[in-house]
């Protein structure tokens, strides 16, 4: 179907949609700790935390990384390793060493102050339209859109929009609408009212109609058709991929931990040497095969500590954990021994914690 903004908005009472969704937001809002002032590096850190993550799991990390790093300049001159650690167990890691890339450029080519013009906020690395837009109207109040996932279940009901949201085409549409409807006095109130509303009231499944503030302007509601809205096509299944993981202890009993590379998939953390396998050959083998292939030693590998799943976006890994040990092999910069008690200060991807936690429980 060819959307045109103009014939979306006709008899659209936007003045009225506004004062509702904004007096709502006023009086509703949820006390959340990057609400407490409008500081573009607190709202930006925020908006970069929640992409992905619910707000619950978000809160006590942003309290400790704003704790930790209460300004730019402060996360701008930290240890990425440090950086990374305090982003443990949030995973999509590239966020985090994005935003302290991001963060560095502001500091040098910006004066330490986040730019308040669209153009430049985002050639920001990680900061997509989303995100500019958020920090442009919540902290600097302009009257740019910010459309995610959210903002445009709650339009597609409200305006009754048959797109698929999951093609970026129809972010587009949504973008546009919002130029034409946003309030220009009040943006942030506007942006974040809409993002609150799809967080607790016009939410996936079941949205709730009747405390709804903006339920007069909505034609899903008027039409019924509020469960079928938006239209989302499905995404493809991840791939799975068979992970062999080997606990390897020395004659110490220290652990042998490896840095991943520092571009791509968990890139600059640590983890458990393991591999993906291959259709032949059994697990244990195909481990002891490249330990000696990839370090020149030989693993001797032992009982199955454990086999969980973890998903990402695109792949679902299938991980059995060995222990085991191995002699004679030399640390580098990337590769590590370290005692039981110092595992804590690496930061390691979600599986590797799991398996950091059965080492410990296994004592
Ligand atoms: Fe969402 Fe219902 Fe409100 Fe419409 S009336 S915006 S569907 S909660």
């Amino acid at each position: 179907m060819n959307y045109n903004v103009t014939d979306i908005l006709q008899s659209f009472e936007e003045d009225e949609f506004q004062k509702d969704l904004i007096n709502w937001f006023k009086d509703e809002q949820r006390i959340l700790p990057w609400r407490e002032n409008k500081d573009p590096y607190r709202v930006w850190v925020s908006e970069i935390m929640l992409q992905q993550t619910r707000v619950d799991t978000v809160i006590p990390y942003f309290n400790n990384f704003v704790e930790k790093y209460p300004t730019i300049d402060a996360l701008a001159d930290a240890p990425q390793e440090e950086v990374l650690k305090a982003w443990e167990g949030l995973g999509y890691y590239s966020r985090a060493r994005n935003l302290q890339s991001a963060v560095k450029d502001v500091a040098e080519n910006y004066g330490g102050v986040v730019p308040d013009q669209p153009r430049e906020i985002a050639k920001l690395k990680g900061v997509g339209p989303y995100t500019a837009g958020a920090i442009l109207s919540i902290a600097y109040g302009v009257p740019e859109p910010a459309v995610d996932g959210n903002v445009m279940r709650v339009l597609s009901r409200v305006l009754g929009i048959w797109e698929d949201i999951a093609k970026p085409s129809t972010r587009k549409i949504f973008e546009e609408l919002i130029r034409e409807i946003i309030s220009t006095n009040d943006p942030s109130s506007f942006n974040q009212g809409l993002m609150e509303l799809g967080a607790i009231i016009c939410t996936p499944k079941s949205p709730s109609c009747l405390l709804c503030p903006v339920q007069s302007h909505c034609r899903a509601f008027q039409e019924g058709s509020q469960e079928e809205l938006p239209i989302k096509s499905k995404k493809k299944a991840p791939r799975p991929v068979p992970i062999a993981v080997a606990v390897l202890q020395d004659e110490q009993g220290r652990y042998l931990i490896r840095k991943r590379p520092e571009e791509g998939l968990l890139a600059g953390l640590w983890e458990f040497v393991n591999l993906e396998l291959t259709d032949g050959g059994l697990k244990e083998h195909q481990l002891t095969e490249y330990v000696s292939r990839e370090y020149g030693v030989k693993a001797s590998i032992k009982d199955e500590i454990s086999t969980f799943t973890h998903v990402f976006s695109h792949i679902k890994w299938y991980l059995t954990v060995y222990k085991g040990t191995v002699d004679g092999m030399k640390e580098t910069e990337t590769v590590r021994f370290v005692k039981e008690s110092e595992l804590e200060q690496f930061a390691f991807p979600v599986a590797h914690q799991k398996i950091v936690k059965e080492v410990k429980k296994g004592d």
